[in-house]
């Protein structure tokens, strides 16, 4: 019998290993800028081409490396920071499997230039394929580059796999942005086909914060402190008045390296609990300090996620405090007997004196689920605390039989607005064939029986239709602002919108200037509003982070969509009629009514028949 088994040759085992380190250019960023701070740089410069996809070169000043050493460098297995397995448990280096040189060099081109301070000369090395094809020296200055080529050129079949321009950007500026934030001390800079995205000073943690996320973002930043036996944390979190609709800035950094942890995340909403608008999520950016030997960052490849011996513990000295941070900066009501009173007034009023105490009147009867009190305590003078002003309809929610008859109810609480709108959408309900349910769904009767719709998603595909056609099919039409409305963006979001700048314009927006963190605007498409753009904007922005599928991928269907979900009207929010009508109207006037732009359905037709069937069994 023959013997089949054989051992793969280095630069297939590279390959292999290489679909693991490196699964895109945001990949090769990270290894390439940790290997730089593990070489104790104080300066990391990171260019890009075609968003990596054609050059990813990073610079620095660390401790270069011997002729030897550079060679050594890009085979498997190969690294300085380890050489016993027990210093596995005690890591203070980014990197240490001594993969990532060797897996790059496997699937791209790659040239490194190195010096050691001793060394009169450099080290220049060609290395393709996992091959040296040249080795000589060179003159260099303190410090290694390493630039990497045509990533995937030999495999095509991942090159391919590669999303678009703009999302590849946006992965290498996460994993850049968090490289940045963990080493608020290092001087770094990014340029991406010769435009100077960041140029980060070193500088505190603060300042780093606000120079990556723009200026808006000082205002926002809360300190949190706290030192323990088995932790010590710092960092910001934001104020939750400036909480994201979607996932907003959210770092955790363990000893310096970026982490994601759904579980310290639980821990820091928790701490946000009833702060914070339904579906909103806080900023944050929480530096925790553990004992090397209390964590294991094997457990994952890509080395984000890590497993902590005190888990429970950590939790409630997060989550504790967070807490303890907003009640201190009077965020979160909470006692707190010496607290700088300073903190709390606005600057104008610092240096005047408090005259006398303005008089509170608490009526010790109120009792906000007796209606004849309630009345009886607004009409008089008495102060009413505000929690009981029946602004919405909470009311409706926690009524129950024994507290009185929907008549009384409305009579009582109900404000005039909203009796208002009562009556007239009775009145017009005589001539409207529709029917608003739970503030949700429109039951409207059609010619076969009635059908059922989804008031919001329903919308969505009624907008989403409406902005292709504008965009695509039709000249946009751009409304003039009178006055041009500045926005402030982090420089990557900045970024961003640039590479999206041409689309954005056909779509209807009109750019006045685009700043480094800010940009004005001086027309928008007009199907929306002034006070719409911010969100608007905002929304595609996430979305184009999400990663739409790539398939169909294309900017107009991305805005469109975004556009769709930041304007459609939402569950919850009352009709009338004419307004139900309209969209029943609408809805039927599109090409595909009955799915929602992210598939889902928008309505459901009951026959005749099938309801008689259900009453005829
Ligand atoms: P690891 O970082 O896991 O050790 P790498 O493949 O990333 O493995 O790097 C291999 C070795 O090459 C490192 O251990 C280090 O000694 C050296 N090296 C890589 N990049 C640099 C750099 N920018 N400056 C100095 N030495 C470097
Ligand atoms: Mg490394």
């Amino acid at each position: 019998m023959s013997n089949i088994i054989q051992l793969l040759p280095d630069h297939v085992a590279n390959q292999i290993a290489a679909g693991e380190v490196v699964q895109r250019p945001a990949s090769v960023v990270k290894e390439l800028m940790e290997n730089s701070i593990d070489a104790g740089a104080t300066s990391v410069k990171l260019i890009l081409k075609d968003a990596g996809k054609t050059l990813i070169q990073v610079i620095d000043n660390g401790k270069g490396m011997s002729p030897t050493d550079a060679a050594l460098s890009f085979e498997r297995h190969a690294t300085s920071k380890i050489s016993h397995a027990k210093d596995l448990f005690n890591l203070n280096t980014k990197g240490f499997r001594g993969e990532a040189l060797a897996s790059i060099a496997a699937i791209a081109q790659v040239k490194l230039k190195t010096k050691q301070e001793t060394q009169e000369l450099g080290t220049y090395i060609k290395i393709e394929g996992s091959k040296i094809t040249t080795q000589e020296p060179v003159s260099f200055g303190k410090g290694t580059s390493i630039a990497v080529k045509n990533l995937f050129y030999n495999i095509p079949a991942r090159r391919n796999f590669l999303k678009s321009d703009t999302i590849e950007t946006r992965h290498i500026v996460d994993e850049f942005q968090r490289i940045a934030l963990a080493h608020p001390d290092i001087t770094f800079l990014l340029h991406h086909n010769n435009n100077e995205i960041y140029h980060l000073k070193e500088s505190n943690l603060r300042k780093r914060i606000v120079n990556i996320f723009g200026t808006k973002m000082n205002e926002k930043l809360v300190p949190i402190s706290e030192q323990t036996d088995i932790v010590s944390v710092k960092g910001f979190i934001a104020k939750p008045a400036f909480a994201k609709k979607k996932r907003g800035e959210q770092f955790f950094f363990v000893n310096n390296r970026f982490i994601k942890s759904s579980y310290l995340n639980h821990a820091v909403v928790n701490a946000f609990e009833g702060l914070l608008d339904h579906g909103a999520h806080p900023s944050y950016f929480l530096y925790l300090e553990v004992p090397t030997d209390s964590i294991d960052i094997n457990i994952h490849p890509t080395k984000t996620e890590i497993k902590f011996d005190n888990e429970k513990a950590l939790y409630a000295i997060l989550r504790a405090t967070v807490k303890h941070s907003l009640g201190q900066y009077s965020i979160a009501p909470v006692l707190d007997f010496d607290r700088d009173a300073n903190l709390d007034t606005p600057y104008a009023y610092n240096r005047k004196e408090v005259t006398k105490t303005p008089p509170i009147a608490v009526d010790p009867s109120f009792n906000p689920f007796k209606i004849s009190e309630t009345k009886s305590s607004t009409s008089g003078n008495s102060f009413t605390p505000r929690t009981s002003t029946p602004k919405n309809n909470s009311y409706q929610h926690s009524f129950t039989k024994e507290q009185g008859s929907w008549e009384a109810l409305y009579s009582s609480v109900a404000s005039e607005t909203q009796q208002e709108q009562l009556f007239t959408s009775e009145k017009e309900n005589n001539t409207s064939k529709s029917f608003q349910i739970q503030k949700k769904y429109i039951l409207s009767s059609i010619k076969s029986g009635v059908v059922l719709i989804h008031q919001s998603q329903a919308h969505q595909r009624i907008l989403y239709e409406n902005f292709l056609e504008n965009i695509t099919v039709k000249e946009a039409s751009s409304q003039q602002l009178l006055f041009p409305v500045s926005i402030s963006f982090s420089p990557s979001d900045i970024e961003t919108i640039c590479s999206i700048k041409a689309d954005l314009e056909s779509a209807g927006f009109l750019f006045k200037e685009i700043g480094k963190d800010n940009l004005s605007i001086e027309g928008i498409p007009t199907s929306i509003t002034e006070s719409q753009i911010s969100l608007i904007l905002e929304q595609l922005l996430d979305d184009i982070k999400m990663e739409v599928p790539d398939a169909s991928f294309s900017h107009f269907d991305v805005m469109a969509k975004s556009f769709a979900k930041s304007l459609a009207i939402k569950t919850g929010v009352p009709l009338t009629t004419r307004e139900q009508d309209n969209l029943v109207n609408n809805l039927f006037s599109c090409k595909e009514p009955t799915v929602s732009p992210f598939g889902k359905p928008t309505f459901k037709t009951l026959t005749l028949q099938e309801i008689d069937g259900i009453f005829n069994r």
